[in-house]
């Protein structure tokens, strides 16, 4: 049985892509913070049920919860970078990326006491029209990306992009583990996370990620968010229905899925996986 990797995107509930058009990032400390009780509660379960995952946290949230960046190291989990405040690389400029990922890297280095080896960028904008940013992560110290998502979406994806683990051309050293997807009816479609995992039944999910292992041979990735599991979270009022649907939908079936997901496939951290094995 291949080994999968579980990865926890280290976020709060407003600061999603999706709610970018409602709340501005100087409005941030104006909301209640739900991250760290919530990212406890997933640690929780990983001991629970044996696991050890990769956590992608913002910089943003590790200077203002140390505790929390502290327990997922001492706890054997792998603590590397999701940026320091959420912007999407395409809203970046090569300087302010350079400038973000070496200060992210040296944070969250400075807190957890351990080297950052990975790097996820918000909302998977990693693509075509910026590949010069796997060169720069490169550059910074980082081994591996996982911040391609080789489908077609409104807010991100490259369809043409490799499905699984690739080294780039302009960043040979750097290994970048797009999000995983299963090809099925002729066409590619995602199942390594996020919204999708809520909205399809647990049993297509398990499928299709099982197809991956046993079809592909490939080890495959899962992603998820601390707000995820919190049905209890403020609501941003008038959202539009796609962004409604894509961040509020089944959000209480999530931790039952979750746990079934943990027990029916064998996980690990992102580095073990996928550095270690290649
Ligand atoms: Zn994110």
């Amino acid at each position: 049985m291949l080994t999968n990797a579980m990865t926890v995107d280290v976020e709060d509930y407003f600061q999603v892509s999706a709610f970018e058009p409602y709340i501005a990032r100087e409005q941030w400390e104006q909301w209640p913070r739900r991250v760290e009780h919530n990212t406890n509660r997933i640690l929780d379960l990983f001991a629970e049920c044996g696991v050890k995952a990769t956590f992608f946290t913002l910089g943003w949230v590790a200077e203002r919860h140390p505790a929390l960046v502290r327990r997922i190291v001492a706890e054997g989990h792998e603590l590397a970078s999701h940026g320091y405040a959420h912007i999407r690389v395409t809203q970046q400029t090569p300087v302010e990326f350079r400038a973000d990922v070496a200060r992210t890297k040296a944070l969250l280095e400075d807190l957890g006491g351990v080297a950052i080896l990975g790097y996820r960028a918000a909302s998977y904008s990693i693509g075509a029209g910026n590949l010069w940013a796997l060169a720069e992560l490169e550059q910074a110290g980082y081994r591996y990306s996982s911040s391609i998502y080789p489908i077609r979406h409104d807010l991100y994806g490259m369809p043409e992009a490799p499905r699984f683990a690739f080294h780039p051309e302009n960043a040979p050293a750097l290994l970048e583990v797009p999000v995983t997807t299963v090809t099925a009816f002729g066409k590619t479609l995602p199942c390594g996370g996020g919204g999708w995992f809520r909205l399809w039944p647990y049993a297509l999910s398990c499928w299709a990620l099982r197809r991956v292992n046993q079809r592909d041979g490939q080890s495959g990735l899962f992603y998820f968010h601390p707000w995820e599991i919190d049905p209890e979270q403020p609501r941003q009022p008038g959202v539009n229905l796609k962004t409604w649907v894509r961040h509020y939908l089944n959000l209480h079936r999530m931790e039952g899925r979750l746990r079934s997901l943990l027990r029916d496939f064998r996980w690990n951290r992102m580095d073990r996986v996928f550095l270690s094995a290649k």
